[in-house]
């Protein structure tokens, strides 16, 4: 054995000191490994891709399986409304390299962190074919309008915005990652063939329960019940991080006394306290609706299992026969 070092800049000088065929073989051998080497660094400091909320996340990784997998930014049983950013997380905002969010409307806690962030940032309810419903007010759905904004934020509870925002997600991730571009657009398609199949299988579903009006925890669910024609009655809190007047809470036991909602969901990033003293003299059933999928694995399987668990839950207290 004529060297035993790996030398990456040998190869100018590699003819003249090779006199052996094993001594050249283990040259050539290092020098090929050094390129691969060399080749490897910028893959293995592929760029950090960050989604803020679960279902964003979700479709995220559905794009880019076999390429890599996203940050998740809000993880937990953590409200999507509200939340407040720790060093972690402005850690996780600096590093990413591209920053997948719902917009402005939801993500109100991002805005002064992502001034400063060095990533491209993609605005998901302004991608093409995403449509936009407004915040609900009046009667049931409370007064105050600046609670969510002018526009509902919740946009991924449509599939069709689903399918909207994963072919937008492949175009920013094939924009970024040129080589994994046919991988990303390949998925993609894949994810919007489930997606269709997925809405049809819920439509389906909600069918028979369509006409039972019901309360909702917060007003999340504008999208989700305009795509599958339900009757929703009205929302517990205006905020979900505001408490319920004594008047609110009134009107919502009268509503119910009167046969205005056959059902009442909670959500589980938030206490059930509020809704125990609405059902303890109602006897109203109780379900539990969960807009992001908060005590699910984050992951592709997330927004699928989101959107079935809305579907059953409301089957399963609406259904006259249950
Ligand atoms: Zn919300």
């Amino acid at each position: 054995m004529r060297s035993k070092k790996a030398n990456v800049d040998s190869h100018a000088t590699m003819p003249r000191i090779v006199g052996e065929n094993g001594g050249m073989m283990m040259r050539l051998r290092a020098f090929f490994l050094s390129l691969i080497l060399i080749g490897l660094v910028p893959a293995s400091a592929t760029p950090v891709i960050l989604a803020t909320l679960k279902p964003v996340h979700s479709l995220v990784a559905g794009v880019m399986a076999g390429a890599g997998t996203p940050e998740l930014l809000i993880g937990g049983a953590l409200s999507e409304h509200s939340y407040e950013l720790k060093p972690s997380d402005a850690r996780k905002l600096q590093a990413a390299a591209l920053i997948f969010e719902i917009g402005p409307d939801m993500e109100t806690y991002l805005s002064g962190a992502l001034s400063s962030a060095r990533a491209k940032v993609i605005v998901l309810e302004e991608m093409p074919g995403v449509q936009r419903q407004p915040a609900r007010h009046g009667g049931l759905w409370g007064e105050d309008d600046d609670a969510h904004g002018p526009r509902d934020p919740h946009i991924w509870l449509d599939p069709q915005n689903a399918i909207a925002m994963t072919r937008a997600i492949a175009v920013a991730l094939a924009a970024g990652d040129p080589a994994h571009a046919a991988l990303y657009h390949a998925n993609a398609a894949k994810r919007v063939t489930e997606l269709m199949a997925l809405d049809k299988e819920i439509a389906a579903a909600l069918a028979p329960v369509r006409a039972e009006p019901y309360l909702v925890f917060h007003d999340a669910y504008h999208y989700f019940e305009a795509r599958y024609g339900l009757k929703p009655a009205g929302a517990i809190t205006v905020s979900p991080e505001r408490p319920v007047g004594a008047r609110r809470l009134a009107a919502l036991r009268q509503a119910v006394l009167q046969g205005k909602a056959v059902c009442l969901f909670r959500e589980p990033q938030f206490p059930p306290k509020l809704i125990e003293t609405l059902d303890a003299d109602t006897k109203i059933r109780v379900g539990v609706l969960d807009p992001l999928g908060a005590e699910l694995e984050p992951g592709p399987g997330l927004y699928p299992a989101l959107m079935r668990h809305l579907a059953q839950s409301l089957t399963q207290c609406l259904g006259k026969n249950r």
